[in-house]
């Protein structure tokens, strides 16, 4: 095929939908390959590593039964460089062709390398991967010569430009365009959430061949539930809209030991895989509430469709005006290192206990988990961005750099000074304590702030306003913590900061 393409599909490209498909040309291969490189950038959840191949293998399966062609590279075929750059040189050779595509990437180091491919091998080019609804410098354009990016106003702006929950007149539907207010629900006492839908299948295959070729990998293989294919995120999808969606708004901040998923919708990897279109799942929780309000309340639908049209456009947005000097920051200077209980669970707290061992279960954790548990710890201890940034992105099936580092180093972990939220999500045992179940299950006391019993976060909360009180004081969403720090006993504070010494100097052991 002298005259040919080869086309690259990488493990996030799973777009059918995309307009490559829409027309089989003989003259055209696509060449997907499970790679070294990205199976060991980071030590990824065995998970996730899984979710990819599969979610893949699906892929190849489908094109290939619609007619395409499809030159698949398995991990362990004896042809495979186990490299990007290797496997298309020998893609090239094979089909006779010096002609080759591939869609953006999402991520920085992946975009540098095929901007190097594009100069040095055959005659590249690169196309939309036509999956978000913004293109990457729009965020940078919209506020430009702004110090601030502030989400509520991108937020409105998609809103507008997508015509998303809009009334006749161009309005926002029910007169308001955030419901936030009415989303911060405490989880109901004893309330069981329904069960996640999961799909059943033999992962190990899969499981064995990473064993086989020596890739390092975290947590537990299975129960392995993900929805790899297109057929499963649709259900994935129908399922949320029918079954969870209702209660999301209310329930979105709420935590609780009785489940692992509660109403959240586990779309995120689907989406990041780009199995399922942001825009598709959009239109089905909009269509859901114009056709029932009754049963899915205006605060849920926007609550839901913030998190997508505006969070996750916003985050993507931030990263690419941002990067790569993004990787770097340490706004706060956080220097200690993780504690070795992030990787196995194993600590007395149990709000940290339940977030770190339902994420090596199953990697995933529900965004008030990843926020106001693991994330808060963090940044009380002031763990090291870097640290923070990998586990994060080595523990969720979810976790690709242009999604996760903002979430992280920026929401998370203020390690951005400032760039993703206007302070810090910073929380005592107050915060954990009134949304949920943990603290009744706890060694610790959510209500001593000092002492032997007393919930590690009380003094840490403290001491981290107390050691960043240069930085943070001048900000006016933050100058109450300070007025409430300054009318304490100088015998008060030394008593806090003391308790705070004492849990940093014992982390290994909280
Ligand atoms: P739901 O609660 O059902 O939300 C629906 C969808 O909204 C999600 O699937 C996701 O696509 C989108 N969404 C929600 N919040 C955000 C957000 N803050 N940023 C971007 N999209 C959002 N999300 C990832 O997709 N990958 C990550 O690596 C990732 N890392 C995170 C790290 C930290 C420290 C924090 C605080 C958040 C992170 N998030 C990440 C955002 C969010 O927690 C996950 O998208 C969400 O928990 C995925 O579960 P879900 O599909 O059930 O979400
Ligand atoms: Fe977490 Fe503290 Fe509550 Fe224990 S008491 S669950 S450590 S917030």
């Amino acid at each position: 095929m002298s005259g040919g393409e080869v086309r690259l599909v990488m493990g996030d490209q799973l777009n059918a939908q995309h307009s490559w498909f829409a027309e089989r040309d003989d003259e055209v291969v696509y060449l997907m390959m499970e790679v070294r490189q990205e199976t060991d950038y980071v030590r990824h959840h065995v998970q996730k590593v899984v979710a990819f191949f599969l979610a893949m293998r699906a892929f190849a399966e489908a094109r290939r039964a619609e007619g395409h062609r499809v030159h698949y590279v398995a991990l362990d075929d004896g042809e495979n460089a186990q490299t990007i750059e290797g496997n298309l040189r020998a893609a090239l050779a094979r089909y006779g062709t010096q002609r080759w595509a591939h869609q953006q990437v999402d991520e920085w180091r992946l975009d540098e390398q095929f901007r190097s491919l594009r100069e040095r091998v055959g005659e590249g080019r690169e196309v939309d991967s036509e999956h978000f609804l913004t293109a990457r410098g729009d965020l940078a354009q919209l506020f430009e010569g702004k110090k601030t990016y502030l989400m509520e106003r991108f937020y409105r702006e998609m809103r507008k430009r997508h015509g998303v929950l809009l009334d006749a007149a161009g309005e926002p539907e029910g007169g308001k365009w955030n419901y936030d207010a009415d989303n911060r629900s405490k989880w109901p006492k004893g309330h069981v959430p329904p069960a996640p839908l999961e799909f059943e299948r033999d992962v190990r295959p899969v499981v064995e061949l990473l064993e086989r070729s020596g890739v390092e990998a975290l947590g537990a293989a299975e129960p392995f539930g993900w929805a790899v294919t297109r057929e499963e995120a649709e259900a994935t999808l129908a399922h949320f809209v029918a079954e969870l969606l209702p209660r999301f708004g209310a329930l979105q901040d709420a935590m609780t030991t009785q489940g692992w998923a509660l109403y959240h919708s586990r779309l995120s990897f689907v989406m990041n895989a780009k199995i399922l279109h942001p825009m598709e799942v959009i239109r089905a929780v909009e269509e859901a509430w114009r056709a029932d309000p009754e049963r899915v309340p205006l605060n849920a639908a926007e609550g839901f469709i913030r998190q997508i049209l505006g969070w996750r456009e916003y985050v993507r947005g931030i990263y690419w005006a941002r990067m790569p000097e993004y990787a770097e920051l340490n706004a706060l200077g956080a220097e200690r290192a993780m504690p070795a209980w992030f990787w196995t669970g194993n600590t007395r707290m149990a709000c940290m206990r339940h977030a770190i061992g339902q994420t090596l279960q199953h990697s995933y954790a529900h965004h008030i988990q990843r926020l106001m548990v693991t994330g808060n710890f963090a940044l009380l201890a002031g763990l090291h961005p870097d640290e923070v940034d990998a586990w994060y992105l080595g523990v969720y099936i979810d976790a690709l750099e242009w999604v996760e580092m903002p979430n992280t180093r920026g929401m998370s972990q203020f390690a951005d000074g400032g760039i993703v939220g206007t302070k810090p999500y910073a929380a005592s045992a107050n915060y954990i304590q009134k949304q949920g179940d943990y603290c009744s299950g706890c060694a610790y006391k959510a209500k001593e702030r000092v002492g032997p019993q007393s919930c590690p976060l009380n003094s840490l909360y403290w001491d981290f306003h107390a050691r960043n009180r240069p930085l943070l004081e001048p900000n006016p969403r933050i100058g109450m913590v300070y007025r409430n720090w300054d009318r304490k006993s100088t015998e008060e504070q030394q008593a806090l900061l003391a308790r705070a010494a004492e849990v940093l100097d014992q982390i290994e052991s909280l």
